[in-house]
């Protein structure tokens, strides 16, 4: 069973626009940063002589995520115009939609010895270095404007606001030019770029393609999900996100071997393709669900699942505000089309997997379990029932769990 790219080798970028694209990227035209042969080897020399910037996980995911095109039709981190558009009304300042700003932060002191209109290096907190910014400008950074903007709340308990307020006031703007994608050697095999998703997407014959976002195992409640959606499109698109998370969630490569053994049990294979999204999570909730629709239009997907509290953390957001806001856009500005679903569960008395829509069952007919509950089983070595969890997933819950002596607090 296959369910990784065909063949690697064989994909072969995918940007031309051929007759078998599923969608335009956001914006028209995937962007790719990457610079190669003698500019390359150019910008690495000139590079080691300019003032460093060195980037936290969460920038360098954007850095990756900028350089791939995964987030077209952006070029750089944001400048103020940009910026003071997307907090206000969830578009750049050319009035295509964007939710969340992409930008660099960096504390004053660092700020002040940057040139405008000058280079500056930008590398891991291993000190490679990846990229090179064009400073174009550089302004304060209005935390609380943007926590009320993008978070909808100041509350520094809130993973993302908090996040926000540690990081520094000024922010640096600019386009970028990648010398080296950062670095990864964890899931080297589901790390496609959007061009390869899409050339994958292509090569499958696949005109229509839903994508799943998920930071979590997939239960029978997603797994249901997500067939109920396949069932009106040609392919499946696993999308985890395996960039920074917060501390609690299910580590990724744990996530990884579920996603494997249910793919390889319950999937066609010719119907799913597993892909990893090296994005960081940030916990905005409905803002988030439309950014993480346009990433998931970037690698070539033509529909995209919004579940109950998309994206969301504790009480900040009623459960179906993620699916409200796509109102706030006119037809064909994503192009992109969501699928709203509920939460589902299996009913003893339907025998099969429903939902509060489908089903007109009592509570207790339904296999409900808190995470709570889920937790404490797998904690205690046993498996949830088999019409909450997959046997197999379960499998391999517990062993990660009597693995690492640290017990996670999300399942
Ligand atoms: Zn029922």
């Amino acid at each position: 069973m296959e369910h990784g790219p065909p063949d690697a080798a064989r994909i072969l970028g995918g940007q031309d626009g051929s007759m078998s694209e599923t969608i335009p990227a956001h914006g028209g035209q995937l962007v790719d940063l990457t610079v190669a042969g003698e500019e390359r080897q150019g910008l690495r020399q000139r590079a080691a002589s300019l003032s460093t910037i060195y980037l936290n996980d969460r920038s360098v995911s954007d850095l990756e995520l900028l350089s791939n095109g995964g987030y077209s039709p952006l070029r750089g981190f944001m400048g103020r115009a940009d910026y003071g558009s997307v907090l206000k009304s969830m578009r750049l300042a050319s009035g295509l939609p964007w939710p969340i700003p992409i930008t660099l932060a960096v504390g004053r002191c660092e700020a002040e010895g940057l040139p405008e209109g000058g280079e500056v290096a930008l590398a891991d907190e291993a000190g490679r270095v990846l990229a090179v910014l064009e400073l174009a400008d550089k302004f304060a950074c209005d935390k609380r404007r943007e926590a009320r903007a993008v978070f909808r709340t100041e509350d520094e308990a809130h993973p993302g606001v908090a996040a926000l307020y540690r990081q520094g006031e000024v922010l640096l703007a600019g386009a970028v030019r990648v010398i080296d994608l950062p670095p990864h050697d964890d899931f080297p095999r589901y790390r496609l770029t959007p061009a390869q998703t899409r050339a994958s997407f292509a090569e499958r014959g696949w005109r229509t393609v839903v994508g799943f976002q998920t930071r979590n195992p997939v239960h029978r409640a997603h797994e249901y999900i997500q067939k109920c959606a396949l069932e009106t499109v040609d392919g499946l698109l696993l999308h985890p996100l395996v960039g920074e998370t917060k501390a609690g969630d299910i580590p990724a490569d744990v996530r990884m071997r579920c996603y494997e053994v249910l793919l390889e049990l319950y999937y066609p294979a010719d119907r799913v393709l597993l892909s990893v999204n090296p994005a960081a999570m940030r916990y905005a909730g409905p803002r988030e669900a439309i950014f993480h629709a346009i990433i998931r239009k970037n690698y070539g997907c033509t529909h995209f699942i919004v579940g109950r509290d998309h994206a969301g953390v504790g009480e900040y957001y009623g459960p179906h505000d993620a699916q409200h806001i796509f109102s706030e856009f006119a037809p064909g500005e994503l192009s992109i089309t969501p699928m709203f679903f509920d939460n589902t569960f299996f009913c003893e008395r339907c025998a099969g997997m429903a939902s509060a829509k489908t089903c007109p069952h009592q509570e207790g007919d339904r296999v409900i379990l808190s995470g709570t509950q889920v937790r404490e089983l797998l904690k205690g070595g046993l498996a949830p029932p088999s019409e909450f969890t997959r046997p197999e997933v379960a499998e391999v819950l517990i062993q990660a769990m009597q693995e690492r002596a640290t017990p996670h607090d999300a399942v």
